[in-house]
């Protein structure tokens, strides 16, 4: 049993009485995650997120509903890719990969309506030669910048990532989130027009097991989701050949996956994708939907403040 899993079923509830904000959680479900469901309108106009990860389709695998969710709700947002990709396509050479990818990362943007993309860059598969001060100072940078309220990455406490790419980056955007609001952190950044600002919303994703506090329901956002993994062209295609090599070499094949390469593509999309969030909604009642560990902003003087303040 995974760890996730036992301390789920530690905490399960049997009733739908648990209500937070109107969310409820179904029967079912444990009783300490909420389950966040999309709301009409656009409630969130003028707030910021940044989808932060080092390979292109580390976002739309892991939060590609709740991304679709956020922008149809008003949000803003931004893609900030670490790493260059060069390591992931089939059978090109690295510099056709990492063109292949940036040109992807464009396809995924305009596909969801992301605003801008920034690609930092950073050898694929080589993260951890990278100084983490370096990555941080480039997200601080970025987070004034953009106002960023929100952001959404891999959970830095996640366990057993065996990628380099991933536990780095996700060190320094945790790092760079409260950082940014500091006065005294890269202060020559003011002198060009920048305030300090942090990042108040972390909505952290993970591909092992990790303590999941909110999920997300993406039914109803699904099919953007499905669209932004298909953007990933490069991505896809190395995935689903990587599969067709293995299985030929044990003299089997599905005929779904072998054909021509964008429906081959969907079949792949359908078949791990999409039934993996048809899974993990099964576990609360959804249809669909995407776990995360999410830290909110911090409230824990609001009370104190509304029994003292008062009006200078
Ligand atoms: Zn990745």
């Amino acid at each position: 049993m995974e760890r996730r899993d036992f301390l789920n079923l530690v905490v399960t509830g049997i009733s739908t009485s648990d209500s937070t904000l109107g969310q409820t959680v179904p029967v079912g479900a444990p009783a300490d995650v909420f389950i966040e469901r999309s709301v009409s309108g656009k409630p969130n106009q003028g707030k910021v997120f940044a989808l932060v990860t080092p390979h292109l389709d580390d976002g739309p695998i892991f939060a590609g509903g709740t991304i679709v969710k956020m922008l149809n709700e008003g949000f803003t947002g931004y893609l900030i890719r670490t790493s260059n990709d060069e390591k992931d396509s089939y059978r090109r050479t690295l510099g056709e990969t990492v063109l292949a990818n940036e040109q992807d990362a464009e396809l995924l943007a305009k596909t969801v309506g992301l605003k801008q993309v920034f690609d930092l860059s950073y050898r694929n598969h080589r993260m951890d030669d990278v100084a983490r001060s370096e990555i941080r100072g480039r997200l601080i940078f970025l987070f004034r910048l953009l106002h960023v309220d929100t952001v959404l990455s891999y959970d830095p406490w996640g366990h057993y990532e065996e990628n380099p790419d991933h536990y780095i980056t996700a060190q320094a955007v945790e790092a760079a989130c409260w950082m940014a609001g500091g006065s005294l952190d890269f202060p020559e950044h003011f002198a060009a027009g920048l305030r300090p600002h942090s990042v108040s919303e972390k909505y952290y994703f993970a591909r092992g097991p990790q303590l999941v506090n909110r999920v997300v329901d993406i039914s109803a956002t699904l099919p953007g989701k499905l669209a932004a993994i298909r953007s990933c062209r490069t991505m896809v295609d190395h995935m689903v050949k990587d599969l067709n090599d293995t299985l030929a070499a044990k003299n089997l094949r599905i005929p779904a996956l072998t054909g021509d390469p964008s429906s081959a593509g969907d079949e792949f999309i359908r078949a791990v994708f999409q039934a993996r969030d048809h899974f993990t909604g099964g576990k609360y009642a959804l249809e669909y939907a995407e776990e995360f560990h999410y830290i909110g902003p911090d409230h824990s003087l609001d009370e104190y403040i509304s029994r003292n303040a008062v009006r200078v």
